[in-house]
């Protein structure tokens, strides 16, 4: 594996390297997660580009930026024993030099749940950014896992508004054995709060049995799930019910509803989703 960190040095080892090309963006701080969607990129594509970038303008002022974890020397040994070609480690200044002027905006969906928590900057900053690595790496296929499931949605309009010939493979989530979804921001959970974590993942399961038992109006499943939270004393950010297709509001649940639900676990910031009344 080799690491690179220009994007004239990252074009000039790409030049020649055998398609199919698969890219694996993430922030670091790896966890089977990250190896999840790494390994499906290994066993899709002649060519594996892990990108390693703690991307600054999809933090808010107020969010942990400086604080997000990071462990570069880790982070590649892990690739290396994934079988990684390339670790893209970019620094700030090489993606955003001072000059930089240029971001991407996307309406609709980028503007609601995550964005209306964590302002609308946040997707702003994380499809600048994608947009970037997509310019810069060229790959054919690009990796992203279902636990941001908005961004999933986010970043498969991102590539049909901009007309990307990049196909877009999205992993299902990977969890702790007690159904917590793996993040990076876990390690901020004390004891205590990581035994508290675990209702988001159970008010999912909750919701998602009472859909598979008949139930199919939203305000009941959400009160399901809610019941969870609350006796976790857990007072979530957002609980919803959307369309899998475009986020809107639903008035059944049925095979295609996506429940998200995001809360403040002590210092962390939780996300998790689950696909209800799938078969
Ligand atoms: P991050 O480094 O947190 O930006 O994540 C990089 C990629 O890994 C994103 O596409 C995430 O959706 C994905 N990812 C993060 N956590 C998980 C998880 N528990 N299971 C599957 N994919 C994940």
């Amino acid at each position: 594996m080799r690491t690179v960190r220009t994007v004239a040095e990252l074009r000039e080892a790409l030049r020649e390297a055998p398609r199919p090309l698969g890219l694996v963006p993430t922030m670091g701080a790896f966890h089977e997660g990250h190896l999840s969607l790494i390994r499906r990129a290994r066993e899709q594509n002649e060519t594996v580009v892990v990108s390693l970038f703690v991307n600054p303008a999809q933090f808010a002022p107020n969010e942990d930026f400086d604080a997000y974890p990071r462990d570069e020397k880790r982070d590649g040994r892990l690739a290396e024993a994934e079988g990684v070609d390339f670790l893209f480690a970019p620094s700030v200044d090489e993606v955003y030099p001072p000059d930089h002027q240029t971001y991407v905006v996307m309406e609709g969906i980028a503007t609601i749940l995550e964005a209306e928590q964590r302002g609308t900057s946040h997707f702003k900053g994380v499809i600048t950014v994608v947009t970037k690595l997509f310019n810069m790496v060229g790959p054919d296929r690009a990796y992203f896992g279902q636990k941001d499931a908005q961004q999933v949605l986010v970043i498969r309009k991102l590539v049909r508004d901009l007309n990307f010939p990049v196909e877009i493979v999205v992993c299902p989530t990977i969890r702790e054995p007690d159904g917590l979804a793996l993040s990076s921001r876990n390690v901020y959970l004390s004891t205590p709060e990581r035994e508290r974590a675990t209702a988001l993942s159970r008010s999912l399961n909750a919701a998602d049995e009472a859909v598979a038992s008949g139930e199919s109006d939203p305000g009941r499943v959400l009160a399901v799930a809610r019941a969870v939270l609350d006796e976790a004393g857990i007072e979530p950010e957002y609980l919803e019910l959307r369309s899998l297709e475009d986020l809107s509001p639903v008035e059944r649940v049925n095979g295609s509803t996506l429940l998200a639900v995001a809360a403040r676990v002590g210092n962390a910031r939780l996300i998790d989703n689950a696909i209800l009344g799938g078969t």
